[in-house]
C-alpha cells in the first residue's frame, strides 16, 4: 500500500467523508453545503432565541435558498412544527408545486420520522443534515426513511456537514435549560 498521497486535509470530520470520495463534484457540494448549513444555524439559534429546541433548516434550489424554517413546537404549539417541514412548506409555496424535485434540504439535526417521510413526499433530490439524532433519527440512525427501496422515492443522503457547530448549539441549549434560574 503505497502512501502516493495522504492528502487529505480534513480538518473537520465533515470534509473527510466526502473528501475521500475524491471526485471534484463532490468537493464543491461540499463547499456550498457549509455555507447552505450556517444558513441552517441561523435558522437554528432564531429557534433557540425564542426558547425553542434549536433545529433549523434551508430548502435551496439551483443554489438559491427557496424557503427556511426553525422548530416552531412551542411558540405554535404545533407537534409539527419542525424546520423541516416549514422549510419545505416555504419552498412548495415559493415554486408553486408540492413536487420539489432539485430540492436540497439543509438541516442542522437529523430529521425525524415525521419529517423524512414528509422529504420523500416532497420528491426531494437531497438531504444534508449536520448531527445525527440517536434518539428520534429517521435518516440513519433509528431507520433510514430517505432511502428504502419499498418506498417510491429515494434521496442522496449527507451527513457530519459542520457536525460539531450544529451538535453545540443543542448541547448549549440544553445546558442553558438545565441551569437553576435559567429562563
Ligand atoms: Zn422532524
Amino acid at each position: 500500500m503505497k502512501s502516493a498521497r495522504l492528502t487529505a486535509p480534513a480538518e473537520v470530520g465533515s470534509i473527510r467523508r466526502l473528501f475521500f470520495i475524491g471526485n471534484r463534484g463532490r468537493l464543491e457540494l461540499l463547499e456550498r453545503a457549509e455555507e447552505f448549513m450556517r444558513l441552517a444555524l441561523e435558522e437554528a439559534r432564531a429557534a433557540s432565541d425564542q426558547g425553542e429546541i434549536p433545529v433549523g433548516a434551508v430548502a435551496v434550489k439551483d443554489g438559491l435558498v427557496i424557503g427556511a424554517g426553525h422548530n416552531r413546537r412551542e411558540g405554535a404549539q404545533d407537534p409539527t412544527a419542525h424546520a423541516e417541514l416549514l422549510a419545505i412548506q416555504a419552498a412548495a409555496k415559493a415554486v408553486g408545486a408540492w413536487r420539489l424535485s432539485g430540492v436540497t434540504v439543509y438541516v442542522t439535526l437529523e430529521p425525524c420520522a415525521m419529517c423524512a417521510g414528509a422529504l420523500v413526499l416532497a420528491r426531494v433530490d437531497r438531504v444534508v443534515f449536520g448531527t445525527r439524532d440517536p434518539k428520534a433519527g429517521a435518516v440513519g440512525s433509528l431507520m433510514n426513511l430517505a432511502q428504502d427501496p419499498r418506498l417510491n422515492h429515494r434521496m442522496e443522503v449527507v451527513e457530519g456537514v459542520l457536525a460539531e457547530e450544529c451538535g453545540a448549539t443543542l448541547k448549549a441549549f440544553f445546558k442553558r435549560l438545565r441551569r437553576p434560574g435559567a429562563g
